[in-house]
């Protein structure tokens, strides 16, 4: 089971991937799940303090690193310095919205890769994105458009 929409335990899935399940790892991981616009550590820290007062920014970092090492999570770099955290493992594309930040996953066919000439170097990671305004971004525009 590596999909996390399969997840219905978290508990026991970070204790079959061999992480212990402490409140924090399994709010920070829950997080993940329910906010799939892939959020940096910052966001995630904000969000979280409130019901975690104890929770520092540190922790959550090294959870994600935890996270990432083990797999069952992905780290995603689209611009410089910014690194955010993808609960979906499995291949597939972004899409970055110019306008409100946030990023949502795309369906790509794993044959988009195919005839890529990697010019005899040896590729361990593909990735994918498209920059643009997304469809709430558009759809508000469109709003102010017409009032
Ligand atoms: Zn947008
Ligand atoms: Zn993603």
């Amino acid at each position: 089971m590596n999909d996390y929409r399969d997840v219905h335990n978290i508990k026991e899935y970070l204790r079959s991937k061999g992480i212990n399940p402490s409140l924090q790892r399994i709010k920070i991981y829950q997080y993940l799940m329910e906010h799939r616009t892939h959020p940096t550590v910052e966001d995630i820290h904000a969000d979280l303090v409130s019901e975690i007062p104890t929770l520092s920014k540190t922790t959550v970092y090294s959870t994600l690193n935890l996270f990432v090492s083990h797999g069952i999570v992905s780290k995603l770099m689209i611009e410089d310095g910014e690194v955010r955290y993808d609960i979906n493992t499995k291949p597939h594309g972004h899409f970055k919205c110019i306008r409100c930040g946030r990023i949502f996953d795309i369906e790509i066919s794993p044959s988009i890769f195919e005839d890529i000439s990697v010019n005899g170097h040896h590729p361990m990671e593909y990735h994918f994105y498209i920059i643009g305004i997304c469809k709430d971004c558009m759809e508000k525009g469109r709003d102010k458009f017409a009032a």
